[in-house]
């Protein structure tokens, strides 16, 4: 199982809302589109948010799902990541995703919308793009059960996918004060994810030393035994440049701010042979 993956391819108010999944520790701490000039900041400042124990809120937006939902659970039952527009810019889509592949279950998408806030609080300059939820087909192994979902951070991995098969090295000459930096970026959304999954997640990626500091991390916080074999563990090439993460089919659903969402019906995706950029982009 699991092979390729990947795509060769704020505040929302910690003080309201039902805060949930919370860090057992102090511990601490990504966008949308690229980050512009002087996005207003009227939280606390992020360096000292990174400090702050991890708060999971979903924050209050409007989050599509088809009218099955009312009466079914997955799949008939999915919710579509909202527009990066809709949240703040605390995230974007990653450009090989298509809005018919950002459609997952309900927890997954609570998470992501949670962790994305409590990202951006602490990295405010830090772009995090989301791409593949469920994209079945040939791009993917997985991704087809409503629990995956592949995380990049630009500039701040390993390697970055620039596209046409370039994989620059994000390290290669900066100081070690300057990769110390970018790894605890990496960190912090691993932390981030981690916490808002009460610990049941597994993800791949590349780095050795960030392997190593997130399961020394994942021990001390009492989450109690892993579903997966590791919540951390290295993979195939492509998880250089992303985090491919699953989360457990039962992890239990955040508690919900009162909005209105719309109903939309799941799309099915264009086969890939018709969108030429699905199949140009297609990982082994
Ligand atoms: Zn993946």
């Amino acid at each position: 199982m699991l092979l390729g993956c990947g795509d060769a391819a704020t505040e929302a108010s910690a003080q309201s809302e039902g805060v949930e999944r919370e860090q057992s520790e102090p511990q601490a701490e990504e966008s949308t589109e690229v980050a512009e000039a002087e996005p207003e900041r009227d939280g606390p400042d992020p360096a000292l948010m990174r400090e702050q124990p991890i708060r999971c809120v979903v924050p209050p937006v409007p989050i599509p799902r088809p009218r099955a939902c009312r009466r079914n659970g997955y799949p008939r039952c999915k919710w579509q990541m909202p527009h990066a527009t809709t949240s703040r810019g605390t995230y974007r889509r990653w450009r090989n995703t298509i809005m018919e592949h950002w459609w997952a279950r309900p927890a997954l998408i609570q998470v992501l919308l949670a962790s994305a806030d409590a990202f951006e609080r602490r990295y405010p300059d830090q772009v995090l793009a989301i791409g593949d939820l469920d994209a079945p087909g040939p791009r993917h192994a997985t991704h087809d059960n409503g629990v995956d979902v592949d995380l990049y951070l630009l500039g701040a991995m390993l390697t970055e996918n620039a596209g046409r098969g370039r994989y620059p090295d994000n390290y290669e000459g900066k100081s070690g004060e300057e990769v110390r930096e970018l790894r605890d970026r990496v960190l912090t959304l691993a932390k981030i994810l981690t916490t808002c999954a009460e610990g049941k997640v597994r993800i791949y990626y590349n780095d050795e030393p960030v392997v190593a500091e997130y399961l020394a991390w994942y021990g001390e916080q009492g989450f109690g035994e892993s579903p997966f074999e590791a919540p951390m563990v290295t993979h195939n090439r492509l998880h250089r440049f992303h985090f491919h993460m699953t989360i457990a089919e039962d992890l239990a659903e955040l508690p919900m701010p009162e909005v209105d969402h719309p109903f939309a019906p799941i799309r099915r995706p264009p086969r890939p042979g018709d969108a030429p950029h699905l199949s140009s982009m297609s990982r082994r």
